[in-house]
């Protein structure tokens, strides 16, 4: 439930946040149509980041740093490609 109290959580935008998702209708309907840098995708924790995340809240980069050795798809997010057919 959109909450008026909370600005628009676009950088730089003071508008109330009664759009959806934490934005003001004007930058909601900019997230929807992906005008945002912001993706529908969740992205990196990692601040200044913006790559889709792979792992553990992280993307491949990142994960691969914060996890050497490790494969990202052991989290589950990632489906197991299909066999062709
Ligand atoms: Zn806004
Ligand atoms: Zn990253």
């Amino acid at each position: 439930m959109p909450n008026p109290s909370v600005s628009c959580k676009h950088e730089g935008c003071e508008k109330p946040s009664d759009g959806g998702k934490g934005y003001c209708a004007r930058h909601y309907a900019a997230w929807k149509r992906g005008r945002l840098p912001k993706a529908r995708y969740k992205t990196c924790r990692v601040e200044g980041c913006r790559k889709p995340v792979t792992g553990r809240g992280r993307c491949a980069e990142h994960f691969a740093r914060d996890y050497p050795g490790k494969q990202a798809a052991a989290t589950g997010e990632t489906p197991t490609p299909a066999p062709a057919t």
